[in-house]
């Protein structure tokens, strides 16, 4: 099994990446962003609690994020692996990852970390915002996920560093190039 994680800040391309990982390697991509925004598409509960942690900038609660992890990795029948993009994204997240995979006798392969300039991610943030509309990607509401990156999520490249599963990578310039360094980190970890 291949357990990727996909990390970086805000805008630093995590789920254009994943697509292509996806198809390379045939895992299944879990974007708890995605799984947000689906639900607050359909207007469920869930979809409203977290609706309102999103257009403030705000992390949506761990417990709550790791409750719909479990329940993501439940409804995967058969799967060669998991690309997990956006999480884990705090700490507890990712003790609660580890446990999770545990339980299912299984562990986190690498961690690849999409290394960006705080500008460049900007500046493709509010570009996304005005392509596709998305609520968070305004100036203001991007400043305070790029400040809540830095604080809770960040911690993260310290902590997979420990267990020697940091891998950085170059997040700009040719998006081919990008997966290349990629999928050299995750041949080189899967032999
Ligand atoms: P990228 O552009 O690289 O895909 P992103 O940060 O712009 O990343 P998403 O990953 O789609 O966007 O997340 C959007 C929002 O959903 C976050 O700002 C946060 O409010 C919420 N969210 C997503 N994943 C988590 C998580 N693991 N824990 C808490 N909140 C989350
Ligand atoms: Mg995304």
């Amino acid at each position: 099994m291949l357990n990727i994680v996909i990390f970086g800040a805000p805008g630093s391309g995590k789920g254009t990446q994943s697509e292509r990982i996806v198809e390379k390697y045939g895992v299944t991509h879990i974007s708890t962003g995605d799984v947000l925004r689906a639900e607050i598409k359909k207007g469920t509960e869930l979809g409203q609690t977290a609706q309102g942690y999103i257009e403030q900038g705000q992390l949506i609660p761990d417990s709550l994020m790791i409750n719909i992890l479990g329940c993501v990795l439940d409804s995967i029948k058969e799967s060669k692996g998991v690309i997990f993009d956006g999480f884990p994204r705090t700490i507890p997240q990712a003790e609660a990852l580890d446990k999770l995979l545990a339980e299912r006798g299984q562990k986190v392969t690498v961690m690849i970390d999409l290394e960006v300039p705080e500008q460049i991610l900007i500046a493709r943030l509010i570009n996304r915002g005005k392509q596709t509309g998305r609520a968070d990607d305004n100036e203001e509401t991007i400043k305070k996920r790029l400040q809540v990156y830095h604080t809770q999520t960040y911690p993260l490249i310290e902590w997979y560093k420990e267990k020697n599963k940091h891998y950085a990578v170059k997040g700009y310039g040719e998006l081919d190039d990008i997966l290349t360094d990629i999928c050299a980190i995750i041949d080189t970890a899967q032999k």
